[in-house]
């Protein structure tokens, strides 16, 4: 999508911190880290959110959460993180392209605020 901040920052037209990156998922530190470590997960598809998931491009949603369990790995992670995905207005999404929040390395509460 043209006009989709995610898939402007896919194609490399808007500067990004990569993580990782391979056919399906781009992986890069969130602008605004709320965590010692906070990386975005994101479909190079344009879904526009959770509720946008269907049977024929979830294979997507698997594949980011088999890859945040290899990335997950290390000091900053061994007691534990958070996935976050907002949905909606309400929820606070903020960007129209879906993404998970790995965030890792302070303590958490719940529910979340
Ligand atoms: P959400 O509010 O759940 O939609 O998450 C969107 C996230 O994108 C926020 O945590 C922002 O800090 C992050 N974000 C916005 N613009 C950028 C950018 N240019 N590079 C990296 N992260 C960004
Ligand atoms: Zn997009």
């Amino acid at each position: 999508m043209s006009d989709c901040l995610f898939c402007k920052i896919i194609a490399g037209e808007i500067p990004s911190k990569k993580v990782y990156e391979d056919d399906m998922i781009y992986v890069f530190e969130d602008i605004a880290p709320a965590a010692p470590v906070h990386y975005l997960f994101i479909p190079k598809e344009h879904i526009a959110s959770a509720a946008e998931v269907t049977p024929d491009n979830s294979a997507v949603v698997a594949h980011i959460f088999e890859k945040i369990a290899e990335l997950a790995k290390g000091p900053q992670f061994e007691n534990g993180y958070r996935i976050v995905s907002n949905c909606g207005d309400a929820a606070g999404q903020s960007v129209k392209h879906l993404h998970f929040h790995l965030l890792a390395g302070r303590e958490f509460t719940w529910p979340a605020g």
